[in-house]
């Protein structure tokens, strides 16, 4: 018998081995062996393929060397789903496999999964046909124990005579000594158990809210829209109650016993909706993300695979690679949001995109939600590709918030800027404050400041290993790198002119929560952003103090736009809305509109009235216009007029590949090369190759290429066209190092 086995290297697909005739029996598809790959390495494979006719060349196939799990750890049709995902974003079927299947359930990882124990107790042999009048006689004398054999005996029936020995302690106020001597009379035992790492909802779960006229009928209408198309955009403005309209989606799919997959962009908003849905479904939730541990991952995948308990699940998104077994419905909330992008390393996939096509091999629908649509789902729903049902009124009808511009160029000319804020922000601030309300001020930059600059000669400090600015953290009082995260002490003087006075240029999150501790020193502040939410417990802790109203202004960066529900935010302070359109990025005006709409909708969620203060020096430029006025239609009309014209999504698919090497001279070389051979085939869809923005990363020059190809095009003969390019590329001899990653559709 002859396998193809997907093995975790960024080589070749599959390789083929050969299965020992005693083997053969324990051989599927989905099965876990370990092979010896090269020389001496041995790794974890799954099977892909089981062949009828051995391979052509015989010579050289090894034998595998064990079989990891007999029963296949993946259903179908997950391997036809990783084939497609490399298929699409340009790489290897190890690299999905790699990234799909939790490290832990492989036998060549070093941490493997080891199951929670703990002791329970339950009779000993001889009483356990529930002849307890010996036991009994035997502790006449010890009215204690003989309250403990009778507390064991009323907590232990519902659970087939065991009870955790921790839960019978406390539930009978005994001591360990009082059940020791049951134990030493041989009445009671102990004994280890494995138990479930996955959290118990220990509540009745609740029937569903009703929903009001407005999200019934948008229900309706998403019915109505999957009888015809297996997509539906559900474009409502920030609090509508979509969550509220998914619930019941979800329990009708729970109803025909079929699964549901909820994505979530971000970990930090897992959990106000972990605990929103755990009161509709209980334990049949799971919640999945990267910061769970690995153990309780592999139960989760476990459970999937055995369809214990678990059928909706919660996550970001990684979870599209679980075991379903039979998904109903996946909803892709916040759908327009960039991290549904997986950047690095490979597979580079799009789980929104992914998700559809999962969706597909399932038979399942799909409801992709925002308030503010990505130009590409609202393209497909305009184009009828998509079915498309609105949603524009908010929950009890408060009005879209107030969105007010300050020019701060004006302001800065009349000497009226004294801080980061205006004198509107500001007192606007007191006026929130002094009513017990709550304010949100959003800035898209961390740290201190983006760098130090000498006063004298202009010289800012530079990473020695990437072409980019040190960012500088006041706090820490050190200079960190943002692209490969090294840390740099505060130079004493300038390099260049020894001067010393080297001043703070540009300003982060750190910078506004320093003013305004100076400004409101009496007012609790927090900050959010990826400093201060290395951990999970961090970003659930700054979300409930908030929500508690223990702080009053939270400062942040795009986390607190995404998604989050305040009900006494009536405030939110744009710093400088013009950073957020000077990025060089066909999505600029794309991303700049949906982050001022967010912000502002996690405004007067509740009744009051939200406001919002804009602070820009082009108060009349055409974005923030169409902001001011909820315009989300104008932006997409500027938006998709201008990416037809430039070729841009969705009209055009784009593809970067970065090549690196760590010498420029060859790697100029190289990627010319590698475009002359591209051009032969594709001709002017090719631009570059171009110095990226950052044109050196962890000592390493890069070069990137823009593929524009055809919507419509063959992924499968371009996939042909840029292996050939590739593979003649490596065989020059000087250019055997250069490394190409491959970035499809890229955020
Ligand atoms: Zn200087
Ligand atoms: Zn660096």
């Amino acid at each position: 018998m002859y396998v193809d086995v997907i093995l975790p290297v960024p080589l070749a697909d599959s390789y083929t081995y050969f299965a020992p005739p005693e083997m053969e029996a324990q051989i599927s598809v989905g099965a876990l062996v370990t092979v010896e790959f090269g020389q001496s390495r041995r790794l974890s494979g799954i099977v892909g393929y089981i062949r009828q006719a051995p391979p052509q060349s015989l010579n050289k196939i090894k034998p595998i060397l064990a079989v990891e799990t007999a029963q296949p750890v993946v259903r179908q049709p997950q391997i036809p789903f990783w084939e497609w995902i490399s298929q699409y974003y340009l790489c290897k079927l190890g690299e999905v496999y790699n990234a799909a299947i939790p490290s832990g359930l492989r036998a060549d990882s070093p941490i493997s999964y080891t199951a929670r124990k703990e002791t329970f107790i339950r009779l000993s042999g001889a009483y356990a046909n529930n002849n307890l009048n010996d036991a009994f006689q035997k502790i006449t004398r010890s009215a204690k124990q003989e309250q403990l054999l009778l507390a064991f005996m009323q907590y232990s029936r519902a659970a087939k005579g065991e009870i955790a020995k921790k839960e019978l302690l406390a539930k009978s106020q005994a001591t360990s000594s009082i059940l020791n001597s049951l134990i030493e009379k041989r009445i009671l035992e102990t004994f280890d158990k494995e138990i479930s790492r996955l959290q118990v909802y220990g509540e009745e779960v609740e029937t569903l809210n009703k929903l009001n006229d407005y999200q019934q009928t948008a229900y309706n209408e998403i019915l109505d829209r999957f009888s015809g198309k297996d997509v539906c955009l559900l474009h409502g403005v920030t609090s509508s109650g979509k969550t509220e309209i998914y619930t019941h989606l979800i329990a009708k799919t729970l109803d025909m016993n079929r699964q549901v997959l909820f994505l979530l962009p971000e970990i930090a908003l897992t959990a106000q909706i972990t605990t929103r849905l755990k009161k509709f479904y209980g334990d049949r939730l799971g919640v999945y993300h990267s910061k769970i541990n690995e153990n309780e991952r592999i139960e989760i995948w476990n459970n999937l695979l055995t369809d214990t308990v678990l059928s909706v699940i919660l996550g970001v998104r990684s979870s599209i690679f679980l075991p379903f077994r039979d998904l109903g419905l996946i909803i892709v909330d916040e759908e327009h949001e960039p991290s549904y992008k997986q950047q690095d390393p490979a597979p580079r996939y799009h789980a929104r995109n992914a998700a559809i096509v999962l969706a597909r091999m399932h038979g399942a629908k799909v409801v992709l939600g925002s308030a503010t649509p990505s130009i590409e789902s609202f393209h497909n729903a305009r184009t009828g590709k998509y079915g498309y049902v609105q949603l524009n009124k908010r929950f009890e009808e408060t009005e879209l918030p107030l969105i007010m511009p300050v020019d701060v160029k004006e302001l800065r000319r009349k000497k009226q800027m004294k801080t980061l804020f205006s004198p509107l922000l500001i007192e606007k601030m007191q006026t929130a404050l002094t009513n017990g309300e709550q304010v949100l001020l959003f800035h898209n930059r961390r740290g201190f400041s983006p760098t130090l600059v000498c006063k004298i000669c202009d010289w800012t400090p530079k990473c020695t290993y990437c072409d980019v600015s040190l960012s500088y953290h006041k706090y820490a009082n050190h200079l960190t790198c943002h692209y490969c995260g090294r840390v740099y002490k505060l130079p004493q003087h300038c390099p260049e002119c020894e001067n010393a006075a080297l001043k703070p240029w540009g300003f982060g999150t750190e910078k506004i929560e320093d003013e305004i501790r100076t400004l409101f020193p009496s007012v609790a502040v927090a900050r959010m952003d990826s400093d201060t939410t290395r951990n999970k417990k961090s970003s659930e802790e700054i979300i409930s103090h908030f929500e508690a109203g223990e702080t009053q202004i939270l400062i942040g960066t795009q986390m607190i736009a995404k998604g989050l529900d305040f009900a006494k935010v009536s405030l939110a302070g744009i710093i400088n809305a013009d950073s957020l359109m000077n990025f060089p990025d066909f999505r600029a005006y794309e991303r700049a509109y949906q982050l001022m709409a967010q912000v502002a909708g996690r405004t007067g969620r509740r009744k009051t009235h939200g406001e919002v203060v804009l602070q820009t020096s082009h108060p009349d430029h055409p974005l923030i216009q169409l902001a001011l006025n909820h315009d989300y239609e104008g932006m997409y009309a500027m938006q998709s007029e201008e990416r037809q014209l430039f070729r841009y999504p969705p009209f055009s698919r784009l593809i970067n590949i970065d090549l690196k090497h760590k010498k420029d001279d060859v790697l100029r070389e190289a990627s010319a090369y590698f475009c002359a051979i591209l051009r032969e085939k594709l001709g002017d869809r090719v631009m570059g190759p171009d110095k990226p923005a950052v044109g050196r990363v962890q000592n390493l020059f890069i070069r990137r290429i823009l593929l524009k190809i055809e919507a419509k095009a063959s992924v499968r003969t371009l996939r042909e066209i840029l292996e050939k390019a590739q593979n003649r590329t490596a065989q020059v001899a000087e250019f055997k190092y250069i490394t190409m990653a491959f970035d499809v559709d890229p955020e």
